[in-house]
This record gives C-alpha cells, structure tokens and sequence, in this order.
C-alpha cells in the first residue's frame, strides 16, 4: 500500500528527518516494523498546521486547526502496537483529527473506518484522504456512541481522553477485539488496553501516563466541561 503523492518532492523533501524519527521510535520499543515502515512513507507534514513544518518530525504533538492536535509519533506508533492487528482487519478510529492515524492503518493494510466530531476537521480529512489516495470510510458525528453499523471491529482506537470508558464501543468489539483508550482526568490519563474475550467478559491492561485532547460527546466529556 502506497500514497498517491503529487510528485516525489513531498516523499523527499523530509526523508532523512522521517528516517531518522522513525529510529527514534525503534529505540523507544516500537517492535512492529509494519507500523515503522508504514510511517516511513507518510509525508506528516501534509497533516499538520504548515506554521509548524519545521517541527514535523520532532516526536511532539502539534497543532491543527480548531484548537486539536495531532498525536505525537510516539503515542501513535504505541497505541497501534497496542492493537495487534492482523492484515485486513477492521479498525475503528474515534477522532479523525489530521488523518495521521487513520493513513497509518490503511498503510498497515487495515480497513478503517473514523469518525470526527469537528465537521471542519472531518472535511480537511476527507480531502486529503482523498488526494493520497486514502481508502477510509469517515464519519461526522460523536464517536462516543462508536459506529455502530459497521460493527463488529477487530480494533476500535481512541485518540481523545474520555472520562470513563464508553459502552458501546466495548459492544461493538468483536470477540478477541482491543479497545485502546486514554481514560483520567484532565491534567493526564492512564491507556487502557482492553481485550473482549467473551460475550461481556473483558481483560484489561493499563500503560501510564499520556495526554490528549478531550473526547467530548454524550458518552464523554461534555462541551465546556474539560478547560485548561
Ligand atoms: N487521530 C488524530 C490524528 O491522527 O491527527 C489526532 C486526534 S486529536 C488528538 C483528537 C480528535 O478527537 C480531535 O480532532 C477531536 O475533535 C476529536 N474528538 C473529540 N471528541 C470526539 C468525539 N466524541 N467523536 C469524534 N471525535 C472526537
């Protein structure tokens, strides 16, 4: 799987600063070369605030637009190990974002769907889904609720920190499925790895401490409820 890029300057232009982040990434124990290879190939400075270019490749989370953030390389490439999915499974991304994450799996082989709660947001992404040549199904609405036609997921992602762990994304997981998710409160948050092993019989696992921006919907913060 490949990017459909305008031409090969947007490959070159930062490929000895992507190589070099993404060994960075390899010596803070990011085992799966698929995820390695794969962010190898994207350009993440297409995804980002162009105020920001310099700092595409430092392992930071940076500005996009609407006050959100794309997700530091490091927290990305560790919540996707943390799914262990096979090719060509069926992934569900909550908070669509710049798109960074959802390019990621669908470079892995997977079949992702995402859905964005910020329709300006949601539309940017659409868009350059569509000129990389991005196969995802995308969605505006509150991914509290997950998306429920599609279901089940092999993997559902979220990379905004709830308050609590939303229901209906455990009941749209299908069985041997993993829900990664941030969960705490507003200054951080624990991830929470959790495998359904039975029909309402999980297992779950826990990595300290990281730092999103709020889920916020009817399963999650609600509006104005999460300020710095
Ligand atoms: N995965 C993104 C990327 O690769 O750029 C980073 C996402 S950013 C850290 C978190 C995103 O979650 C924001 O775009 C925010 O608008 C979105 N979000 C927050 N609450 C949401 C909800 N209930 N449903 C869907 N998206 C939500």
């Amino acid at each position: 799987m490949d990017l459909k890029l305008d031409n090969y300057s947007d490959y070159y232009r930062f490929k000895e600063a992507r190589f070099q982040l993404v060994d960075r990434l390899r010596q803070r124990g990011i085992r799966d070369e698929r995820i390695l290879s794969a962010m190898n190939k994207i350009p993440r400075e297409l995804f980002i605030d162009p105020a920001f270019i310099h700092q595409a490749y430092e392992d930071t989370a940076l500005p996009i637009d609407c006050n959100q953030t794309i997700s530091q390389p490091y927290t990305v490439a560790f919540m996707t190990q943390c799914l262990n999915l096979k090719e060509g499974s069926k992934v569900l991304e909550i908070g669509t974002g710049s798109g960074y994450q959802a390019t990621l799996l669908y470079l892995m082989g997977m079949r992702v769907y995402t859905v964005e709660r910020v329709y300006e947001l949601f539309l940017k992404a659409r868009n350059l889904f569509e000129k990389l040549g991005v196969q995802a199904m995308t969605k505006w609405g509150d991914g509290t609720l997950g998306w429920k036609e599609f279901a089940p997921y092999d993997g559902i992602i979220v990379t905004a920190a709830a308050p609590k762990v939303p229901e209906p994304l455990l009941e749209q997981l299908a069985i041997n499925g993993r829900l990664v998710i941030p969960v705490g409160d507003r200054s951080y948050q624990a991830m929470y790895i959790i495998t359904k092993v039975g029909e309402d019989q999980y297992k779950q696992e826990q990595e300290n401490y990281f730092k999103f921006v709020p889920l916020i919907g009817e399963k999650g913060w609600r509006n104005g409820e999460f300020t710095d």
